[in-house]
Order: C-alpha cells, then sequence, then structure tokens
C-alpha cells in the first residue's frame, strides 16, 4: 500500500473533432498536474480532421497534418490506447473495447477492459445508406481517413487505366456523388480541381464528369437557400451536373439506379447522403438513443440515463433551445462541445460537480469549392447572416482548422506547422499520384 490517493478516472472514446481537442486539453489542466488519469481510446492510430477527408480522397491533403495520437499524448499528458470500443458495463463502470488485428487476421492486442469514474463518447458518425441496395458494395464512403486513402487509390488507378485506353476510344471518368450536402458539394469541387494538376502532370486527354444525385430539391438541404444558390452558380461554372429532387434506389457496378427508372453509369460512386450514430450504440447497456443511433443527451452534455457518461460531436443527440431539432453534425459543434466538457470535468475532478449547460452557437457556414472559391454566410443565428465570397471566405474556412489546431497544438506549434507546410508546398507534388 502506498497510501497514495487514487487518481478519478476520465476515459474518452474517439479522438475525432471534439474527443482529441478534449483530451488534450484535460491532459494539460489536469494530467499534466497528477489531477486525474486521462484515457483517450481510439480505433486508429492516428487523427485527421474529419472536414478535410475530401482533400484525403482527391489527393491534395498536406500529410504533415496527420497527428499521431501517441506523440500527442505524450506531450499533452494523456495516455492512449488503440482499440475500438464494442461495449459498456455501467454498474463496474467498464468499456469493452475489441481485439486489434492486423490485416491478414493475427491478433495484435487482445479484447480489454477499461474502467472510468467518468466516460465520454465521442466516436463520430457513419454513413446512413437508408437501406438502398447496392450501396455497400459498390460505393466508396468518407466516413474514416482509411476509406478516404481508399478512394483516393482508387481515383489514382482510374486515372492511369483511363489514360492508358486505346488511343481511339473516348477517355472519360465519370463520378456519381450520392449526396448533395456539404461533403458531396466539396468533394465534388475538390476532384475537378485536382484534374487540372493531373493534366499538368501529363495525364491531359481525360475528361472527368462528376454527377451530385440527391432525393432533395435543391443543393445543401440543411442550409440556407441563398447559400446554396451560390454554391449551384459556382457548380454550374464547373461543369457538376447536378440531378437534384432524384430518389436513388440502388448502385451497381455500372451506376447508380433513380426511382424514375434512369441509370446514372459512373465508374466511381460515392455515397455521401446523411450520417448516423455507429450501430453498436443502439445496444449500449440502456443508454438513450434517437431514430438515427445517436445518444440522447442533456443540455450538460451528460445522456438522459447515466449522469457520469457524456457524449458529443456527432454522436450525440443534444438539444438545441428555439430549434426544432438538436444541434447539427458539424465540426465547429464538437469543438464548442469540448470546451464546454473541458470545464465540466475540470469542476468534476476538482470537486465543485458543477455541470456548464453548452448552447450551441451557429457562427455560420462555409463551403469550399476547390482550393480557389469558398462561398459562405457568417455569424449564423447569431446576428443573421453576412454571405461573403473569394479571400474573405477562403480565410475564415481555413481558421476553422486552425482553431482546431491550436487546440491541440497551441499556437506556436501550429504557426511551425503552418510554415513548415508552406516551405514544402514549394517542394513536394500538389498531389498524391500513388
Ligand atoms: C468531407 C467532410 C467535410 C466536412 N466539412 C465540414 C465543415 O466544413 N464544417 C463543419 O463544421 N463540419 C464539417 N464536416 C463534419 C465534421 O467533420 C464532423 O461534424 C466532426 O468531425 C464531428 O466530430 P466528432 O468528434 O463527433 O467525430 P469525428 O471527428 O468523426 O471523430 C470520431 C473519432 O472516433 C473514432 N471512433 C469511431 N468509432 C470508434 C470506436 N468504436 N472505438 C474507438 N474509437 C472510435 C474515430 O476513429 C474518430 O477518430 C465535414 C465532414 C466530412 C466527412
Amino acid at each position: 500500500m502506498t497510501g497514495e490517493k487514487e487518481l478519478h478516472k476520465i476515459v474518452i472514446v474517439g479522438g475525432g473533432a471534439g474527443g482529441l481537442e478534449l483530451a488534450s486539453s484535460l491532459g494539460r489542466q489536469l494530467g499534466r498536474k497528477k489531477q486525474a488519469e486521462i484515457t483517450l481510446v481510439d480505433a486508429s492510430y492516428t487523427h485527421i480532421w474529419k472536414p478535410l477527408l475530401h482533400e484525403v480522397a482527391a489527393g491534395s491533403f498536406a500529410e504533415a497534418d496527420e497527428i499521431e495520437y501517441l506523440a500527442q499524448a505524450h506531450r499533452c499528458h494523456f495516455q492512449f490506447r488503440l482499440g475500438r470500443m464494442e461495449g459498456l458495463d455501467r454498474d463496474n463502470k467498464a468499456i469493452f473495447v475489441s481485439p486489434t488485428v492486423t490485416k491478414s487476421g493475427d491478433e495484435i492486442i487482445p479484447k480489454r477492459v477499461f474502467n472510468y469514474d467518468t466516460l465520454v463518447i465521442s466516436v463520430g458518425s457513419v454513413s446512413n445508406i437508408f437501406n438502398v441496395s447496392g450501396v455497400n458494395e459498390h460505393c466508396l464512403f468518407l466516413d474514416t481517413p482509411y476509406q478516404a486513402y481508399r478512394f483516393q487509390k482508387r481515383l489514382v488507378e482510374r486515372y492511369i487505366r483511363t489514360h492508358t485506353k486505346d488511343q481511339s476510344k473516348n477517355k472519360c471518368l465519370s463520378i456519381a456523388i450520392i449526396g448533395a450536402g456539404a461533403t458531396g458539394v466539396e468533394l465534388s469541387a475538390e476532384l475537378l480541381d485536382v484534374k487540372k494538376q493531373f493534366s499538368m502532370y501529363g495525364l491531359d486527354d481525360i475528361t472527368v464528369k462528376v454527377t451530385i444525385i440527391d432525393t432533395a430539391a435543391r443543393l445543401l438541404p440543411a442550409l440556407s437557400e441563398k447559400l446554396a444558390l451560390a454554391v449551384h452558380k459556382q457548380l454550374h461554372k464547373l461543369g457538376v451536373e447536378l440531378k437534384l429532387g432524384q430518389q436513388v434506389v440502388g448502385v451497381t457496378e455500372k451506376g447508380v439506379r433513380l426511382k424514375n427508372g434512369d441509370i446514372v453509369l459512373a465508374d466511381i460512386k460515392v455515397w455521401a447522403a446523411g450520417i448516423k450514430g455507429p450501430d453498436w450504440l443502439a445496444d449500449l447497456d440502456g443508454l438513450e438513443v434517437n431514430r438515427i443511433n445517436q445518444l440522447v443527451v442533456k443540455q450538460t452534455l451528460e445522456t438522459t440515463e447515466d449522469g457520469d457518461i457524456f457524449a458529443m460531436g456527432d454522436c450525440a443527440a443534444c438539444p438545441w433551445p428555439g430549434h426544432d431539432r438538436t444541434v447539427p453534425p458539424r465540426a465547429q459543434a464538437a469543438h464548442q462541445q469540448a470546451i464546454t466538457l473541458a470545464k465540466t470535468l475540470t469542476n468534476r475532478v476538482q470537486g465543485t460537480h458543477e455541470t456548464i449547460a453548452y448552447i450551441y452557437r451557429d457562427y455560420g457556414s462555409l463551403v469550399a469549392l476547390g482550393r480557389h472559391s469558398t462561398v459562405g454566410s457568417l455569424m449564423g443565428n447569431l446576428m443573421g447572416s453576412v454571405s461573403v465570397g473569394g479571400v474573405i471566405a477562403r480565410l475564415v474556412y481555413l481558421s476553422l482548422y486552425k482553431m482546431h489546431q491550436i487546440a491541440i497544438h497551441g499556437y506556436f506549434r501550429t504557426a511551425m506547422l503552418t510554415l513548415s507546410n508552406l516551405f514544402r508546398r514549394s517542394t513536394h507534388a500538389r498531389i498524391k499520384m500513388h
């Protein structure tokens, strides 16, 4: 017996836009002073900010921005444990993490159990395929960095295959994106942007045809009509074909089948039509979920059934006072929730137990249309909307990512990373070609 008091154990599951910010912040505040033991569990070795996944898919992502969890844990005084959470035992305050296996099926880490005093679930979301047939078999997704890298590899292979086709044939690469939300729209523009780069590198006689399909009658159904119209005009200029108000009823190897009987032929099919919480959340020792599997939380981000378990980010359904829906699944919400939860959990550890209510502040929405065009509205519901475009919009869009980097690395390292990326850009290829 050492006589030392056991530290309060905070376990955070999911090191994404919200979870990694929270672990870093609590590590600096509590872990460093040995006031609490902070553990982050994630299914991946590394973190990429999810709103950049369309850049990963298109090959334009700066790989230096990928963060090693173990190195981040060392710097910020928390522990990192690799693994995928699969279950919960609330009576014994324990989570179950499934075994980690290599691609060939060899087990590298066995099934484990981690005990907590306070648990935070921030495991993000997955694509909602609405039971449409053929989607899992024939579509690519952008839910994880792994899937985005898979997309990028498929894109390069298709480019090279199309380029080396018999000269007499029409060299066309067709891509169908199902979903006219921010992910689908940003991906379409990014793909046409990198096409210019592929041409510069010699793959220059290929026509790239991008089609966006959605049941909704307009682009960006979750955002304002004004913003949607501005984006519509830009996509039209870029040559993106829009099939709006069209329901997808199936996907095959050849293309996408619509309810009206049409088939949109496509070499690459991408599913980006809405999100839901991962399926396993629906069976988590009695925690309440909504109809899309998000954990239902109170205004304080505590789950409705258990005051020692919190949820945040895309996997949480948090009330949005004055609105008939919950807080939208956005990186800016995950960022704000991480700040609120850091205060609440610090209070818990320091004994005041004051939980802080989280109120979503909508600072607006920006949509990046490739490297040279960004449109959006700022201030959201706070002060009425201000429409922005061009350089200002691009700078504000980039600043969202900088805020995330600052929350993780601090000001100095973020400045160094930004500078090193600028230098790197002058010496490396603009897009990944392998
Ligand atoms: C292409 C694209 C563009 C986007 N653009 C924007 C934008 O411009 N602005 C904006 O505000 N939002 C944007 N979003 C949405 C934004 O990315 C999400 O709302 C945000 O990332 C949610 O953060 P999170 O922390 O809840 O989850 P995530 O950032 O998704 O992180 C979840 C983490 O949990 C881990 N995990 C998952 N399951 C398990 C498990 N069982 N066990 C352990 N770990 C697990 C994952 O590995 C991941 O690290 C975009 C999304 C996409 C896909």
